[in-house]
C-alpha cells in the first residue's frame, strides 16, 4: 500500500476541488484509459484502475474526510468487509459507471475479454441485538445467541445456466458515443454465479437454501459501547448457488446499572452523606462495578464533593487504559427533626461556624465543573 500515489494527484485535481469537478475529471480519465479504447494495454489498465480507486474515495464524504486526515491509511482496510482496496474488482469499477455516465456504457459498461470468472453470489448480512450489564462490559464476554438463518441446504446438485452458459454474464451490443461496443451484464437467470439448480430436496428454495436455527457463539471484547456494532465475518446468511456466506452483525446494547452511571471509560456515583458525618468525618461505602469500596469522608466535606475512585471505571476496547469511577457527594439535610434535634440545631444556628462560606473561598458547582474541565 505504501507506493501508491495521492488520490487528488491520481485525478488531477486540487484539494478544495468540489464534487462535480471531481466526477468530472474522473470522467475524463475514465473514458481516456478505458480498456475497450486500450485492449490488451496494462499500463491504461493500470491507470485506469487507480483513477476509479481515486474516485471511489474522493467521492464518498465520509472516505474523503478519513482519507484527507489520514492519508491511504485512513482509508485501508476500512471497506467493511472486504478487506480495502489493493484490489479494486472490474466489476466494481464498471458498477460505479450507473452515476457517472448515465448509462452511456449500457448496463455493466464493458466489452469482455472472454474467460471472465463468474461473480459467487453473497448471502445477506445477519444483524442481532446483543444485551450487556456493566459488569459483562468490564471483562468482555462469551455469549450464545440462537439465530434463525439461512443455510445450504444438503443434497443440492447444481448445472451450468443456460442462459449464460455458465460464465455468469450476458452480451449485447450497443452504441454509444464511443463507437459500436459490445457491453455485458450481470446473467438475470443465475445472477451471475453461471449456476443454477439441477436436484435439490424439497426443503430447499429455488438458490438451495433453506431456513434454520443456529446457535453462534459470539466473543465481545471489554470495553464496548452502548450501539457499537460488531462484524463477525461469514457468519451471516448462506449465499446463494453455494457461494459466500454474508456476515453476522452484532449490535451491542448495554443495561444501565442499577446506581452507576457510565460515561465513556468512567462510571459516576452519586452518594448521600450524613449531615453528621460531613461535618466530623467518617465513612461510606458505594458499589462499584464489580463489587464495594469503602470511602473516607473527612471533616468539613460539602455537598457537591467529587472523589475519584482510580483504575474502578471501564477498559477501553482498545485494550489500554482504564477508566474511573467518580463519587459525587450530596449532604443529606434530615427532613424530619425531633422535638430534642430541633433543640439542638436552633441553639447551632446562630454559631459563626454554622454561616456558610464566610471567607468566601469554597467552590460551588459551577466553579467545580469549570475546574473539571481545564484539567
Ligand atoms: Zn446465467
Amino acid at each position: 500500500m505504501s507506493g501508491k500515489r495521492d488520490y487528488y494527484e491520481v485525478l488531477g485535481v486540487s484539494k478544495s476541488a468540489n464534487a462535480s469537478e471531481i466526477k468530472k475529471a474522473y470522467r475524463k480519465l475514465a473514458l481516456k484509459y478505458h480498456p475497450d479504447k486500450n485492449p490488451d494495454d496494462a499500463e491504461a489498465e493500470a491507470k485506469f484502475k487507480e483513477a476509479a480507486e481515486a474516485y471511489e474515495v474522493l467521492s464518498d464524504p465520509q472516505k474523503k474526510q478519513r482519507y484527507d486526515q489520514f492519508g491511504h491509511a485512513g482509508v485501508g482496510g476500512a471497506a467493511g468487509g472486504g478487506g480495502g482496496f489493493g484490489g479494486m474488482d472490474m466489476d466494481d469499477i464498471f458498477s460505479q459507471f450507473g452515476d457517472i455516465f448515465g448509462g452511456a456504457f449500457g448496463g455493466g459498461g464493458r466489452q469482455r475479454g472472454g474467460g471472465q470468472r463468474q461473480r459467487a453470489a453473497r448471502g445477506t448480512n445477519l444483524r442481532v441485538k446483543i444485551k450487556m450489564t456493566l459488569d459483562e462490559v468490564m471483562d468482555g464476554v462469551k455469549k450464545k445467541i440462537k439465530v434463525n438463518k439461512l443455510v445450504n441446504a444438503d443434497g443440492v446438485t447444481f448445472k451450468d445456466c443456460q442462459t449464460c452458459k455458465g460464465t455468469g454474464r450476458v452480451q449485447r451490443v450497443t452504441q454509444t458515443f464511443l463507437g459500436a461496443m459490445q457491453t455485458a451484464s450481470t446473467c438475470p437467470n443465475c445472477q451471475g454465479t453461471g449456476k443454477i439448480i439441477d436436484k435439490k430436496p424439497t426443503d430447499a428454495d429455488s438458490q438451495g437454501l433453506k431456513r434454520q436455527e443456529e446457535v453462534i457463539e459470539i466473543e465481545i471484547p471489554a470495553g464496548v459501547e452502548d450501539g457499537m456494532q460488531l462484524s463477525v465475518g461469514g457468519k451471516g446468511n448462506a449465499g446463494p448457488f453455494n457461494g459466500i456466506p454474508g456476515d453476522l452483525l452484532v449490535v451491542v446494547e448495554v443495561k444501565e446499572h442499577e446506581s452507576l452511571r457510565r460515561d465513556g471509560q468512567n462510571v459516576h456515583y452519586e452518594a448521600f452523606v450524613n449531615f453528621a458525618d460531613a461535618a466530623l468525618g467518617g465513612s461510606i461505602e458505594v458499589p462499584t462495578i464489580k463489587s464495594r469500596a469503602k470511602i473516607k469522608i473527612e471533616p468539613g466535606t460539602q455537598s457537591g464533593k467529587m472523589l475519584r475512585l482510580r483504575g474502578k471505571g471501564l477498559p477501553s476496547v482498545q485494550a489500554y487504559g482504564t477508566g474511573d469511577q467518580f463519587v459525587h457527594i450530596n449532604v443529606w439535610t434530615p427532613k424530619k427533626l425531633s422535638k430534642e434535634e430541633q433543640d439542638i440545631l436552633s441553639k447551632l444556628r446562630e454559631s459563626e461556624n454554622f454561616q456558610p462560606n464566610p471567607d468566601g473561598k469554597e467552590k460551588g458547582f459551577f466553579q467545580r465543573v469549570k475546574d473539571m474541565f481545564s484539567n
